[in-house]
């Protein structure tokens, strides 16, 4: 039994590796700033190959309980409800889930927990948060400390960084993050007002150009979250005050009644990687690592990825049955993928979106349809945005 690995960060990431490892015999300290897990909005969709995976653990079958089956997705024209619609069932043999699951991250880290509690291997740290490291040849030193000021020290082969988009470990190390950061704030905002009984053929991922810009509305099971932006010369602060959140609503479906507002939150969005996912014994995983737009849905399902691969490679490595350097596996395997099929795609989305001119967002949707027609190009289309290429073309990178 080796020393157990620290892992900073009981995000979705940092849960699924935990019990990864804990499953394969290794015992794990998770650590977690918060103290409680966490609850706000974020990500909504689970792909295919990630519900195979999380199936695994064990923790599919809770998701599929509490999420909505959602087998096509669309991008349309609000004024005149045109659209293109990719439906799943064209990689129905290709995966045992062909739909995108509409659940919130959270349901995911409270199941982890669940599963987290009955596991002796694992000791899962709330309130305990990550605050000095250093590492040698053949350890990491980590200093701890919780919410009450107390602290430790933890001694570990391998120290796992899950500590999401501000990690403090990729700081520490001061570590390459190039990339960007988009100009405008997304304001995402839920309602419990059913969009799909107003606006014909809707589906439950939808993607929309109107004369306005943009928005998206995402259906859960109670709710619908809608993606809208500040108008030209507004600010955050403006587009966050009810009346504006209103207007806009209005804007994609006029009604007498006001709106129910359940939640609203301004977020900006980034795309930005590191260039080497270890750094000696230490690794990332997750948001520390990659970020990227929202749209399209793939940055949790990425990490939840690296988590996968990382715990494939870490357990030979820490028997004495592979060298330290089988770890730059996970690197080569799934950093490019990252830039390539997850940084990449969420940025044409994004782009996309943000198209303006009425002819450009023609000749997209007309381009869009006629793959979502042909049944080979919907196929290899879907298995991109469903993030199985990816995981594909990962897998035939070899040691
Ligand atoms: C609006 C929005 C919508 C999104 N939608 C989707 C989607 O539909 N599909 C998708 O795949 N992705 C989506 N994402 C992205 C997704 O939310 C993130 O990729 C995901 O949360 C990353 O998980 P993580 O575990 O790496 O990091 P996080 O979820 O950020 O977790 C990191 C954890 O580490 C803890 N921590 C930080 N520092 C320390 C420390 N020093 N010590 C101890 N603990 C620490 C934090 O408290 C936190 O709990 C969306 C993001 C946003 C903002």
């Amino acid at each position: 039994m080796t020393d157990p690995i620290l892992i900073i960060g009981a995000g979705p990431v940092g849960c699924v590796a935990a019990l990864r490892l804990v499953r394969a015999g290794i015992p794990v300290i998770l650590v977690e700033k918060d103290a409680q897990l966490q609850d706000d909005l974020r990500a909504s969709t689970f792909h295919p190959p990630t519900l195979e995976m999380l199936d695994e653990l064990g923790l599919t079958e809770g998701l599929l309980r509490q999420g909505l089956r959602t087998r096509t997705w669309q991008i349309r024209l609000h004024e005149t409800h045109e659209k293109a619609e990719f439906d799943l069932d064209a990689i129905r043999s290709d995966t045992q889930y062909p739909f995108r699951l509409q659940v919130e991250q959270r349901v995911l880290c409270a199941l982890a927990a669940e599963q987290a509690a009955k596991e002796p291997l694992l000791d899962l740290r709330m309130g305990t948060q990550l605050i000095d490291f250093s590492q040698t040849a053949d350890h990491v030193v980590a200093r701890l400390q919780t919410r009450g000021g107390a602290e430790q020290t933890v001694r570990t082969p391998f120290m796992i960084a899950a500590d999401g988009a501000r990690s403090f470990v990729r700081d520490k190390l001061a570590l390459n993050f190039e990339g960007l950061t988009y100009p405008e704030t997304t304001l995402l905002v839920t309602t419990d007002f059913d969009f799909a009984a107003h606006l014909p053929g809707l589906s439950n991922v939808n993607y929309v150009w109107y004369a306005h810009g943009t928005f998206s509305l995402l259906r859960l099971p109670d709710i619908w979250r809608c993606s809208l932006y500040p108008d030209e010369g507004e600010s955050d602060d403006e587009a966050l005050q009810a009346e504006n959140i209103e207007r806009k609503l209005q804007r994609i479906v006029p009604r007498d009644t006001p709106y129910t507002i359940r939640e609203a939150r301004p977020y900006r969005i980034h795309q930005r990687i590191v260039d080497d996912y270890r750094i000696g014994r230490i690794l990332l995983v997750g948001d520390a690592a990659h970020l990227n737009s929202p749209s399209g849905g793939m940055g949790m399902n990425g990490g939840v990825h690296d988590a996968f691969n990382l715990t494939d490679k870490l357990p030979p490595v820490l028997a004495g049955k592979a060298p330290i350097e089988r770890l730059d596996l996970y690197t080569r395997q799934r950093q490019p993928v990252a830039k390539q099929q997850i940084l990449q795609q969420a940025h044409q989305n994004r782009t996309r979106m943000q198209q303006r001119d009425p002819a450009a967002r023609r000749a997209e949707l007309q381009r869009l349809q006629g793959i979502a027609a042909d049944p080979v190009q919907a196929r290899e289309y879907l298995l991109r945005s469903s993030m199985i290429t990816g995981l594909r073309e990962a897998a035939t990178i070899a040691a």
